[in-house]
């Protein structure tokens, strides 16, 4: 190993403290440090390639390093880096707006910034609120209804709505109640039936707890067709536009968290358009801006912002901002993807190669520890279990899913498990013989961890 690499190494294990780690497990580990990205793969210090097999947690879109997202945020530079939203307007925000309202679903005209995910769906969450309690007297809709397996981001008001326990039981005496009806998970099911049956079960579960709850109910919030961090949960047809119908008619509002299925992923531009749903209000982040900026935007529809208008002295203005709302070189690079997905044609060249993937997953079903393949878009988890025919899980200390992962990334791959689903979810610019690549090296990986 080089001496540059082991000091980075050192003075990382020194100082910075990782998201989601153990760090304990961290301070021993071999780790790597990534210094430079082409194309679909991360090249370390080591000068080792790595196929980009998590997209860079589920951001990148066209790849590292594409010349016209860099030059795009080398221009703006040239120009400005930063300057604020509040109390002033600048170009690219004003420009991206434009774009995002022309192709989210119908409905949706404004748009706030902000940086991550988590502030993305906070943004959605206060929207609701503040919006049910500036049309109704007397208001009592301030609850949310949310599902289970949710994840909408890590700050208080997102772990709300969340449902996973790792990420949330901790902080449970800290946050607001929320009712959470269930998503479809077919064999986890508790309504157990279906796929079909499935949704149409969860469907009546959600319009019981609106029956009883409409009147306190601000808005529903959803992961559109897929839940990411659950483990890649696909929903079953139906299940969204129900979700939409349900929402409507008891007067609810719905929240669509795309932070991840939004720009491409499911296969469609938006989640939502698969079904032809228009929520009330929609988070997007992670594509935004193809994976090389933290930009993040909460759109609403007219309806919504109108209630926020009055006068200065009724202070029913959305008093909410972050420092770098809406900066500049964020909202650059989001153009330049936007424009890349137009150019190259993007979700139209995504078709073939989803369903190559749906080729390619098929003999995962035989393997003797795989409980379930989950496949939408260019996302699929392949759940790992301890007993195929009762599903019983791995114990947590085995770490299956862990294992896989480390065993991937010694033959070239990069990728993460969420427990122990492992998750495919390359770049959206991943060539055919790249995804059969990835898809051959964790066929070899789950068979040497899991034997079989
Ligand atoms: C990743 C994610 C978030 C949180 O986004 P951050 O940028 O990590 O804060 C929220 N919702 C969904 C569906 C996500 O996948």
């Amino acid at each position: 190993m080089k001496a540059r690499t082991k000091r980075l190494i050192a003075l990382d294990k020194r100082h910075v403290w990782h998201p989601f780690t153990q760090m304990k497990e961290w301070e021993t580990a071999e780790n790597l440090v990534i210094e430079r990205g082409e194309g679909n793969y991360l090249i370390d210090t080591e000068g080792r390639r790595y196929l980009d097999g998590a997209a860079s947690l589920w951001v990148n879109v066209h790849g590292h390093g594409r010349r016209e997202i860099d030059a795009a945020i080398k221009t703006q530079m040239e120009r400005i880096s930063h300057s604020t939203l509040l109390g002033l307007a600048n170009v690219p925000s004003i420009e991206l707006a434009g774009r995002l309202a022309a192709i989210t679903p119908k409905g949706l005209e404004k748009v706030f910034y902000s940086d991550s995910g988590s502030t993305a769906v906070e943004i959605a969450l206060k929207l609701a609120f503040q919006y049910q309690g500036q049309t109704r007297k007397g208001n009592a809709k301030r609850k949310f209804i949310a599902f289970t397996g949710a994840y909408h981001g890590d700050t208080f008001g997102s772990m709300s709505v969340g449902e996973i326990d790792v990420f949330v039981k901790k902080y449970r005496p800290l946050l607001f109640d929320c009712v959470h009806a269930p998503y479809p998970y077919c064999y986890r099911c508790p309504l157990r039936k279906t796929r079909r049956g499935c949704g149409l079960a969860c469907l009546d579960a959600l319009e019981g707890i609106l029956k009883k709850h409409h009147g306190e109910t601000a808005a529903c919030i959803i992961e559109p067709l897929l839940q990411g961090a659950a483990g890649m949960i696909t929903s079953p047809p139906g299940f969204l536009i129900g979700v939409r119908r349900l929402t409507k008619k008891y007067e609810c509002l719905l929240i669509a968290d795309e932070v991840a299925t939004g720009f491409g992923r499911t296969g469609y531009m938006f989640a939502c358009e698969k079904e032809r749903v228009s929520p009330d209000i929609l988070c997007l982040a992670k594509g935004l801006t193809g994976g090389c900026m933290p930009l993040a935007a909460t759109m609403t529809t007219t309806e919504i912002y109108n209630a926020f208008l009055g006068e200065y002295h009724e202070y029913k203005a959305f008093f909410h901002g972050h420092t770098y709302t809406g900066n500049p070189l964020g909202c650059a690079a989001a153009i330049a993807n936007l424009k890349l997905f137009e150019t190259g044609r993007v979700m139209e060249r995504m078709q073939p190669k989803i369903k190559l993937l749906t080729g390619l997953l098929k003999r995962f079903k035989k393997l003797p520890r795989v409980g379930d393949v989950r496949h939408i878009g260019l996302a699929a988890g392949i759940e790992l279990v301890k007993d195929k025919k009762t599903k019983a899980p791995y114990q947590s200390a085995e770490r299956a899913g862990h294992r896989v992962c480390m065993e991937a990334r010694k033959r070239g791959l990069i990728i993460r498990p969420l427990g122990d689903t492992v998750v495919i979810m390359p770049p959206l610019s991943i060539k055919d013989f790249e995804l059969e690549r990835m898809i051959e090296v964790v066929y070899g990986c789950i068979r040497q961890v899991t034997g079989g």
